[in-house]
């Protein structure tokens, strides 16, 4: 798609990794939120969150039909929080969508678990015929300890309860955890919950990724002043306990974000032994596996 997408857009925007090819389309502005301490994705005026008006996102629906017709076949709704709309909301974009632009296969976005506590699984099942078929959801870690630390407003429950509300509608879910968040004081109980939030739901994606600052640590450590980092070796010795904690029957398993210095990529759980031999091999003897360089670390 060439660049003038006829959609007004409020920079930064975000998406995940594996929405690449598709049209982005604001339906929210920001994170409701927003207080989590190790996010900066919405730290900007600009990005304060509000919900865009329901007739700009219909009329940049009809505008990228009239532009892209039969181009587009993958959505993604913005910002960091479309699923705090109102169900009756989230149909008429989508139904807008299927009728604009019918090439599309795929509707995305990001979800908050606290999106989710007034959604019951009926109105999420109506969200995926209407063309919601993934979300993507910051788990960040299982242990309600980290959580509270680092201010995420959700916890083990919260979350579990989101993911198992998504899973009945059949909604597919790409589920994130950060490597490293609880820092050397909580590391291992964060390896041990987190595996069990994710063997209690058996999500279809999980990700992990290494925290980091760009900004700096200071908004961090103010609600965390315990904190200390993880250095390269301690980071792979918690992604080894947290893999051999999981119990998954099917889950698509990826570690090979930027911010990972070793990248694993497997099915879990056929693909447990083998990885968790990588991370093993990287503990034992960081010289005998493939590492990414510092400087290719994008954070
Ligand atoms: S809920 Fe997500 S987008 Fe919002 S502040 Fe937390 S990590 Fe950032």
């Amino acid at each position: 798609m060439n660049q003038d997408i006829p959609i007004r857009y409020v920079n930064p925007v975000f998406r995940p990794p594996s929405e690449a090819q598709s049209l982005i389309l604001p339906v929210t502005n920001g994170c409701s939120w927003n207080r989590c301490t190790y996010c900066e994705m919405y730290t900007t005026p600009q990005k304060k969150f509000g919900v865009r008006d329901e007739q700009e996102v219909l009329d940049s629906i009809r505008n990228c039909a009239q532009q892209f017709g039969d181009e587009v076949q993958r959505v993604f709704l913005g910002d960091g929080d479309a699923m705090v709309l109102s169900t009756r909301r989230l149909l008429t974009v989508l139904t807008k969508i299927k009728e604009q632009l019918p090439k599309v296969r795929r509707i995305s976005s990001y979800c908050l678990p606290r999106n989710l506590r007034s959604k019951s699984v009926p109105e999420l099942l109506e969200l995926r015929e209407a063309g919601l078929t993934m979300a993507y959801v910051g788990a960040e870690s299982g242990d309600d300890e980290v959580l509270r630390r680092v201010s995420k407003g959700e916890s083990f429950e919260s979350t579990r309860d989101a993911l198992d509300k998504l899973g009945a509608a059949g909604i597919t879910r790409s589920v994130m955890l950060l490597n490293g968040l609880g820092g050397r004081l909580l590391s291992r109980q964060h390896a041990e919950n987190s595996a069990r939030l994710v063997n209690l739901t058996q999500p279809e994606f999980l990700a992990t990724l290494v925290v980091s600052f760009p900004q700096g640590e200071e908004r961090f450590r103010e609600g965390y002043p315990e904190w200390e980092p993880l250095d390269q070796q301690a980071l792979f010795l918690e992604m080894a306990q947290f893999l051999q904690a999981l119990e998954l029957r099917r889950t698509v398993f990826r570690s090979d974000h930027a911010s990972n210095w070793l990248i694993l990529k497997g099915v879990l759980g056929a693909e447990k032994g083998r990885l968790l031999n990588e991370v093993r091999s990287a503990i034992g003897s960081p010289g005998s596996v493939r590492l990414r360089a510092d400087w290719q670390r994008g954070l």
